[in-house]
């Protein structure tokens, strides 16, 4: 292994703090797939209703596909949450400078 980090906190929402103040990663929300990490990419609504429950396809008209597992995503009922996380998320790494250790000959 070439880099690690312990990550303090004893609650994912302090792990994710500890992380953003520390390494101040660059944010790329709702692009990669929450089950195998593939990119996710914009798809019709009438390409993925097949796979919708009623009330789904009924209420939401904005959806995206992972590009490897095929698994379909839109803004659900965790969605405002997601937002607020993600706002926060972003607020933290913003008020911090990236952190740089690489050096240049
Ligand atoms: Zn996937």
């Amino acid at each position: 292994m070439r880099f690690g980090a312990y990550v303090r906190g004893a609650d994912p929402d302090s792990q994710l703090r500890d992380v953003l103040d520390r390494f101040a990663p660059p944010l790329r929300p709702w692009t990669r797939c929450t089950a195998c990490n593939g990119m996710l990419e914009p798809v019709a609504k009438n390409e993925v209703e097949h796979l919708l429950r009623p009330g789904t396809r009924r209420t939401y008209e904005v959806f995206a596909r992972c590009r490897s597992c095929g698994k379909v995503y839109w803004r659900g009922a965790h969605g405002r949450r997601l937002a607020t996380l993600v706002e926060s998320a972003r607020r933290v790494v913003d008020a911090r400078s990236p952190v740089c250790t690489m050096r240049t000959r």
